[in-house]
């Protein structure tokens, strides 16, 4: 079904009203083109009884076409006049749906409750804190079952790597604490207004349990983030701050089966959880 979607007229006859100056801090690029929208929406794969959670709704050119597929659309956005247009824009285009969305005016790293429960994240996100705001969003709302995050391509690739890939880093290995994470597409620079210097990506996830394991994940966290913060090294080196020595990091390592010779950029999640499991049960 074709529904009515922002044009780019309507888009830019709503910036020109709002005197929306798109800013770079915000992340502000505002899709232009219906047919990248209904593609979104269909790679999100929502279902007509889920409570889908937008982070950054912008003018709406998602939100009406997620509004359409879902039940319920509850929209994070951090700036005030955006906010404050949504829920008219909906009125304005679509006012059978208007009762099914809820707009909230926050940064969504602050946001840890929401009016509904979102069973799906589906976002064109601030290039500028995509990563942490996914993580952010994983670990406060464990309602969030499966969803399609749009993205910087190369942070794309960043989220989908596994290990032993070139881009296989941090949001891989953190991500991959929550969820399964999938590259579902890329989006070129002419969709957008105003037009990004990059290709954007989309990544898809479905979301899995954490690895097994008596380490918390603040735990874990913290030997993925000494790994790759000297990822060349060897994690008994690598390893040895964050252990209190490295004959502590060695004994972690021999304990949880690892090399201590080999280097983090090779290991998956469960490794490194099982590294965290270790090092606590010889401090123990
Ligand atoms: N969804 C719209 C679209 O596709 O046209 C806009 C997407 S634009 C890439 C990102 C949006 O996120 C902007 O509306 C921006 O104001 C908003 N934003 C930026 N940082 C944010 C944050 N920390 N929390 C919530 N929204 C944020």
């Amino acid at each position: 079904t074709i529904r009515p979607l922002l044009s780019a007229t309507n888009i830019r006859a709503l910036a020109g009203e709002l005197d929306v100056r798109p800013t770079k801090t915000l992340g502000q690029n505002f899709v232009i083109d219906g047919n990248t929208i209904r593609r979104i929406v269909a790679a999100a794969k929502v279902s007509a009884d889920e409570v889908v959670l937008e982070v950054g709704p912008g003018l709406g050119s998602l939100t009406l076409g997620l509004l359409d597929a879902a039940a319920r659309v509850v929209a994070i956005e951090i700036d005030p006049k955006l906010a404050e247009r949504l829920p008219k824009t909906i009125e304005e285009f679509r006012p059978e749906l208007a009762g099914n969305i809820d707009v909230i005016l926050s940064d969504a790293m602050k946001v840890t409750e929401l009016p509904h429960a979102p069973t799906a994240l589906v976002a064109n996100l601030p290039y500028n804190v995509a990563v942490p705001v996914v993580l952010h969003l994983f670990e406060h709302f464990p309602s969030l079952r499966h969803g399609l995050v749009m993205v910087q391509d190369e942070v794309a690739d960043r989220l989908v790597a596994g290990p032993g890939s070139r881009t296989y880093g941090v949001p891989s290995v953190k991500s991959a604490w929550y969820a399964k994470m999938r590259k579902a597409g890329v989006i070129g620079t002419n969709v957008f207004w105003p037009a990004p210097k990059i290709n954007s990506g989309l990544v898809g996830f479905e979301r899995h349990d954490a690895p097994e394991t008596t380490a918390t994940r603040k735990q874990v966290f913290a030997v993925i983030d000494a790994a790759f913060a000297q990822r060349r090294k060897t994690l008994r080196a690598a390893l040895s701050g964050w252990a209190g020595g490295a004959v502590a990091a060695e004994a972690a390592l021999v304990r949880a089966g690892i090399d201590p010779q080999a280097r983090g950029e090779k290991l998956g999640i469960d490794e490194f959880a099982r590294i965290a499991e270790a090092h606590e049960a010889n401090l123990a």
